[in-house]
C-alpha cells in the first residue's frame, strides 16, 4: 500500500520562543544565532535540523510548514505522530495548542482539525467518514483518560492484529472542528480539576491527543484508516541534583526516563538499522509502536528558549533533537 518514497519520514524541526517579560527584566541575553533555514548556532556550535523557526514565527506558518501534510497523509491512509519535546516553558504547548479559540494563536491541533474536516467535504460523495478522538495523560507511567476522570490506570493492550491500544479509553466521535474544540476543552477541565497546580502538573505528565479516521467508499466498499498522535511531551529539565528529594526526585526519575526511551525508539529509527527499536521500553512508546518510524509520519518539534539563563537547557534539548538525524 505504502509508497516506498525516499524521503525520510522522521522530520526534527526547532522551534525558539522570544524572551519573555521576566528574563527581560532580568537582563538575561537573547543567545541563539539563526543561519539559513535550517541551522542554529548556540555557544558556538551548529546544530542543523530539518527547519528551524526563529522567534518571530508565527503559529500558521509553523502549521504550513509541517502539519499540513501530515494531514494529507493520514487521510491517504498513513498514521502520524506529532510531538513537543523541550524544558518546561519552552513554548511545547504553545505550539500544539496555542490560543484554541482565536485565529491567529491557534497552534497545531486545532488547525489540524479544521483541515481534516475541510479536506472532507470537499471529497468524493461517495465516502463516508469516521472521525474520533481520545485524549489522555501518561502522569507517573499512569495513563489517566481526560475524557473520563474515572478512568486512572488504564493498561496498554493489542488487538488481533498486534496493533496496540489503551484498553477501555474514550472515544468520542466527532463530525465538526468545533467537535473537536470542545472535546480539548473538556479533557483540560479534568485535567485542572484532579490537580491542584495545574502548570506544574502538565510540565510533569505527557499528553496524548489521538485522532482516528475511517473512510468506506460506499460504493466500492473500499475501507482506509489512518491515525495521529499529538503529544506534549513532559518537562525534559533536569531537576537540580541538590534540592529534589522525595516525591519530585521519582518524578523527575520517571520523566526521564520515559523521555530517554522515546529518544532511543527515534534514534534507532532514524539510523535505519530496524533490527531492534526499543518500543517496549516505555507505556507511551508502547503505545505510539504503529504510529512511529516504518511508513509513519514522524514530527518532532524541539522547543527552545534562547534566554541565556536557560543556555544549559538549550543545549541539552538540541542535543536531543540531533539524535533523531
Ligand atoms: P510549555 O508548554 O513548554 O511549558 P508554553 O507553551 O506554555 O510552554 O509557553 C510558555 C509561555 O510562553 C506561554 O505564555 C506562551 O504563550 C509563551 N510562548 C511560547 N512560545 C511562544 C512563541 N513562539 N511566541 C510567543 N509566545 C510564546
Ligand atoms: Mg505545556
Amino acid at each position: 500500500m505504502a509508497d516506498a518514497n525516499a524521503e525520510c519520514n522522521i522530520k526534527v524541526l526547532c522551534r525558539f520562543r522570544p524572551l519573555n517579560k521576566s528574563e527581560i527584566i532580568r537582563g538575561d541575553k537573547f543567545i541563539p544565532v539563526f543561519q539559513g533555514e535550517d541551522t542554529v548556532i548556540l555557544g558556538g556550535k551548529s546544530y542543523v535540523f530539518d527547519q528551524v523557526f526563529p522567534t518571530n514565527t508565527t503559529q500558521i506558518q509553523v502549521y504550513n510548514t509541517c502539519a499540513k501534510q501530515i494531514v494529507k497523509d493520514v487521510l491517504g491512509g498513513y498514521n502520524g505522530t506529532i510531538f513537543a519535546y523541550g524544558q518546561t516553558s519552552s513554548g511545547k504547548t504553545h505550539t500544539m495548542e496555542g490560543n484554541l479559540h482565536d485565529p491567529q494563536g491557534m497552534g497545531i491541533i486545532p488547525r489540524i482539525a479544521e483541515d481534516i474536516f475541510e479536506h472532507i467535504f470537499a471529497m468524493d460523495e461517495n465516502l463516508e467518514f469516521h472521525i474520533k478522538v481520545s485524549y489522555f495523560e501518561i502522569y507517573m507511567d499512569k495513563i489517566r483518560d481526560l475524557l473520563d476522570v474515572t478512568k486512572t490506570n488504564l493498561s496498554v493492550h493489542e488487538d488481533k492484529h498486534r496493533v496496540p491500544y489503551v484498553k477501555g479509553c474514550t472515544e468520542r466521535f466527532v463530525t465538526s472542528p468545533e467537535e473537536v474544540m470542545d472535546v480539548i476543552d473538556e479533557g483540560k477541565a479534568s485535567r485542572h480539576v484532579a490537580v491542584t497546580n495545574m502548570n506544574e502538573h502538565s510540565s510533569r505528565s505527557h499528553s496524548i491527543f489521538l485522532i482516528n479516521i475511517k473512510q468506506e467508499n460506499v460504493e466500492t466498499e473500499q475501507k482506509l484508516c489512518g491515525k495521529l498522535y499529538l503529544v506534549d511531551l513532559a518537562g525534559s529539565e533536569k531537576v537540580s541534583k541538590t534540592g529534589a528529594e522525595g516525591a519530585v526526585l521519582d518524578e523527575a526519575k520517571n520523566i526521564n526516563r520515559s523521555l530517554s526511551a522515546l529518544g532511543n525508539v527515534i534514534s534507532a529509527l532514524a539510523e535505519g538499522t530496524k533490527s531492534h527499536v526499543p518500543y517496549r521500553d516505555s507505556k507511551m512508546t508502547r503505545i505510539l509502536q504503529d504510529s512511529l518510524g516504518g511508513n509513519c509520519r514522524t514530527t518532532m518539534f524541539i522547543c527552545c528558549s534562547p534566554s541565556s539563563y536557560n543556555d544549559v537547557e538549550t543545549k541539552s534539548t538540541l542535543m536531543f533533537g540531533q539524535r533523531a538525524k
